[in-house]
C-alpha cells in the first residue's frame, strides 16, 4: 500500500463514507472491510479483565504519583514550568477544533487556517523577524529546521565553504546535536569567567568556512548577553548567520526582539515560553522564525492569506480567505506532518490573545522579577557563581558544599523531592560545577518562592549521610540512572 492509500484508508475510518480531498491521487472509494484481511487479528490481544473500580482505582493511584505543575513547585531551569491556564484546555476542546480532521479541505477548516496565519504573524512579531514556520514539533526540530534551511541558503548562493556552526560551551546538548544531524561541523566558543561569549575566542574562530553561531540569550546561566549587538556584527561581517535559541524567551518578551539585536532566525519553544503543558518529552512545538532572506526555504506548507478567494464566499466565511501555501520551490520541504502540533500552537494563541502586548510584557518582568526574588533569598548558602542579578533564571553551585560537607546537588536535588518539590535542573550547563539551575516562572507566589527557599536553606544544613539517603518518601529512591535508560521496564507487571 502506498503512504497516500494508507492516509486516505486513516480518513475513511474516521470520516465513514467521506472522501479525502487534500490528495487528489488518493481516490480510493469508501468501502467495507477498510482494513486487509492478512493485517486483521485472528484473536482479541490478551488484555487483562478488570473491574471499572480496579481500572480506576490504577489509574488514579498511578496520577497521584506523578509530579505536575498543577500539584507542585516546579522550579526546572530552562524549561519553564509555568502554569498551563485550564482555559487554554477548554478553548482546544471546542468541538470545531477538536475534532477537525488534518486532511479535511481548506474550505472546512477556514477559522484554524486563520488561528494559524495570525499565529504566524504575531510569532514574527514578537520575533522582530519576517516570516514563520509553525512546524517543528520541539525546540530541538526547530534548531534542525532552521539550520537545514541556512544550508538550503548557502547552497542557493553557492557558498559550499560555510561548513561550520559555532556554538558557546554552554549551550543546550540539542544545539551541537542539531548542527551534527544537518550535516554541519560544530565549534566550541567558549565562556568568559562572567560566563558570557568569550569574544577573543569567537572572534579567532571565526572565517569564511563560518555558517552559523548559535547563540541562547539569555544565556544557560541566566545572564542577557551584554555585547550581543558586538556578536551579532562580528557574524554578520564573517558572512555568517546568527541563529537565536529561544528556550528563555520568557526573560525578553516584549522588552527587546530577537531580530532588533541582529538575530536572523530563532525557534520558539511554545510549550515553555507560552505555557503549553509539557514534560516527559511532549507535546511540544517549536515554530522558527527568520528573516526574509532566508523565507523561501521555510517548510511547506506556509498558511497564506489566499488572493484567490472564490466567489461567493462559502457560507460562514468573513471576506478573508486562508489557504496552504505549497508553491515555494526553494523550500527545504516537509519536517513534519500536517500543520504542526496544532493542539501545543492554540493553547498558546490562546495565551498571547488573553495577555496581549502590555500583558506579555508583565508576564518578562514578573519572570525576572521571581527569579531575582529567589536568588536574593539563597544566595549567602548558594554560590551563584555569576553574579547577583539573573534575568528569569539563575543557576549555584553546590561546589563548596561539596568540598566542605561532601553535599552535591544531586543530594539537594534528590532530598527536595521528600518535601514536595520538583528539583531544579541538575549538572546543567556544563560550565558550572554542581549546577542547580532555578527557574521559578513568573506564575509562583510570594509565598511558594518563601517556602522553598527556606526548605533549601534548611536541606544544605542537614546531615550529609541522610541527604546521600535521600529521597526518603517517594515509591523509589535512587534508581541506578543508567540502566533504567540502557534497560528500560516499560510495562507495569511483567
Ligand atoms: C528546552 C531547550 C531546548 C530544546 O527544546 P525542546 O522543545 O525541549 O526540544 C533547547 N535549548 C534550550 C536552552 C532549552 O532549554
Amino acid at each position: 500500500m502506498t503512504n497516500n492509500q494508507s492516509t486516505d484508508l486513516l480518513f475513511e475510518i474516521s470520516h465513514p463514507g467521506r472522501r479525502c480531498h487534500r490528495l487528489p491521487e488518493c481516490d480510493v472509494p469508501a468501502r467495507e472491510g477498510l482494513v486487509p484481511k492478512d493485517s486483521l487479528a485472528d484473536a482479541p490481544p490478551p488484555l487483562p479483565e478488570l473491574g471499572e473500580i480496579d481500572l480506576i482505582r490504577h489509574f488514579v493511584n498511578l496520577s497521584k504519583r506523578n509530579m505536575s505543575i498543577d500539584t507542585n513547585f516546579y522550579p526546572l531551569g530552562s524549561c519553564t514550568m509555568k502554569y498551563n491556564p485550564k482555559r487554554h484546555e477548554r478553548m482546544a476542546a471546542l468541538p470545531g477544533l477538536a475534532n477537525l480532521h488534518p486532511l479535511q479541505s481548506d474550505e472546512s477548516c477556514q477559522g484554524m487556517l486563520a488561528m494559524l496565519w495570525s499565529m504566524q504573524n504575531i510569532l514574527a512579531e514578537i520575533a522582530g523577524l519576517d516570516a514563520v514556520s509553525l512546524q517543528p514539533a520541539a525546540g530541538a526540530q526547530g534548531e534542525l529546521t532552521a539550520l537545514l534551511v541556512a544550508e538550503a541558503y548557502y547552497r542557493d548562493r553557492k557558498e559550499h565553504a560555510r561548513k561550520r556552526v559555532l556554538i558557546p560551551d554552554s549551550a543546550h546538548g540539542t544545539n551541537p546535536a542539531s548542527a551534527a544531524i544537518a550535516g554541519f561541523d560544530t565549534v566550541s566558543i567558549k565562556s568568559t569567567d562572567k560566563g558570557l561569549v568569550d569574544l577573543a575566542d569567537l572572534r579567532s574562530k571565526l572565517d569564511e568556512k563560518t555558517a552559523v553561531f548559535m547563540i541562547t540569550n539569555p544565556n544557560t546561566i541566566g545572564l542577557f548577553e551584554s555585547q550581543i549587538g558586538e556578536i551579532t556584527k562580528l557574524i554578520h561581517d564573517a558572512g555568517g548567520l546568527v541563529y537565536l535559541d529561544g528556550a528563555n524567551m520568557n526573560a525578553i518578551v516584549g522588552v527587546t526582539r530577537p531580530g532588533d539585536f541582529g538575530a536572523d532566525m530563532m525557534h520558539y519553544n511554545v510549550h515553555k515560553t507560552f505555557t503549553g503543558p509539557h514534560g516527559a518529552g511532549g507535546p511540544g512545538s517549536g515554530p522558527i522564525a527568520v528573516r526574509a532572506n532566508l523565507a523561501p526555504f521555510l517548510p511547506t506548507p506556509i498558511v497564506v492569506k489566499s488572493p484567490s478567494a472564490p466567489t461567493p464566499l462559502p457560507q460562514g466565511a468573513r471576506g478573508e480567505w486562508y489557504a496552504l501555501d505549497f508553491n515555494r520551490p526553494k523550500t527545504i520541504g516537509r519536517v513534519r506532518s500536517f500543520f504542526g502540533n496544532v493542539g501545543i500552537l492554540l493553547r498558546g494563541y490562546c495565551y498571547i490573545r488573553t495577555l496581549g502586548a502590555r500583558g506579555l510584557r508583565e508576564m518578562t518582568e514578573n519572570a525576572v522579577l521571581n527569579a531575582n526574588y529567589l536568588l536574593a533569598l539563597v544566595q549567602h548558602a548558594l554560590d551563584v557563581p555569576n553574579g547577583n542579578r539573573c534575568m528569569h533564571e539563575f543557576v549555584a553551585s553546590a561546589a563548596r558544599l561539596k568540598r566542605s560537607k561532601r553535599i552535591s546537588a544531586m543530594e539537594i536535588a534528590k532530598r527536595l523531592l521528600d518535601f514536595g518539590y520538583h528539583a531544579p535542573t541538575i549538572y546543567f550547563p556544563l560550565v558550572v560545577p554542581e549546577a542547580l539551575m532555578i527557574e521559578p516562572t513568573e506564575t509562583e507566589s510570594k509565598e511558594t518562592l518563601d517556602a522553598f527557599a527556606a526548605t533549601l536553606l534548611k536541606i544544605i544544613d542537614e546531615d550529609a549521610d541522610f541527604l546521600r539517603d535521600a529521597p526518603h518518601t517517594t515509591p523509589i529512591s535512587r534508581p541506578n540512572e543508567t540502566r533504567a535508560f540502557k534497560e528500560p521496564i516499560l510495562r507495569w507487571k511483567a
